[in-house]
């Protein structure tokens, strides 16, 4: 099949996470931490979206990611983030990906998901779009409300990583 590797005879599950990452909130790195355990190797996709006019260039974003996602790897997990400007899905089929994971917070989420789901279905049907729900914890956390309340002083460590925080404390 087109979209599995083989390996050692068994299905070799290759899966993305695709988002923006302006930048990789708390909320992201669980969905992360779920999505790893799901696949046997995951590939973390950084948008090179420059319509959304991120606040961290793509290499940024990208950096940020790896260095709040390197713990997985010291675990043991196969994990790996790549940057693309590519159509996602297919992105996800040259990667040899079967599946996309993406995170759903608040109601508010499902529309745009949905609409994004059913265009990539009949786009690539076969590869399958997973969503993973928020935890109670992150439901809220946005990366967009994170940058709003470093804006205003206030504190974002109980979002975002202390290199994340850094980081925007920088840029803003
Ligand atoms: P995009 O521009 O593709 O929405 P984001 O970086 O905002 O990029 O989000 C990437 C994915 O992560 C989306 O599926 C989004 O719903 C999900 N996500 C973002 N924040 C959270 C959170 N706090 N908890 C769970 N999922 C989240």
């Amino acid at each position: 099949m087109a979209t599995t590797n083989e390996k050692k005879g068994a299905a070799y599950r290759i899966g993305i996470y695709p988002g923006t990452f302006d930048p990789i909130t708390k909320g992201h790195i669980h969905i992360i931490k779920r999505a790893v355990k799901l696949v046997d190797h995951l590939i973390v996709t950084v948008a090179d979206n420059s319509n959304k006019s991120p606040l961290f260039s793509v290499e940024e974003r990208v950096e940020l990611v790896e260095n709040d996602s390197a713990f997985l790897k010291q675990e043991g997990f196969s994990l790996e983030v790549k940057s693309t400007d590519d159509l996602l899905v297919r992105f996800a089929r040259e990667q040899g990906a079967s599946v996309v994971f993406r995170g759903l917070r608040a109601v508010s989420d499902f529309e745009y998901e949905f609409q994004m789901t059913g265009m990539n279905a009949q786009l690539e049907p076969s590869i399958e779009t997973l969503f993973l729900m928020a935890s109670d914890k992150y439901q809220y956390v946005s990366s967009a409300f994170v940058k709003e309340i470093c804006r205003l002083n206030g504190d974002i460590e109980p979002f975002v990583s202390k290199n994340v925080a850094d980081h925007l404390k920088k840029a803003l």
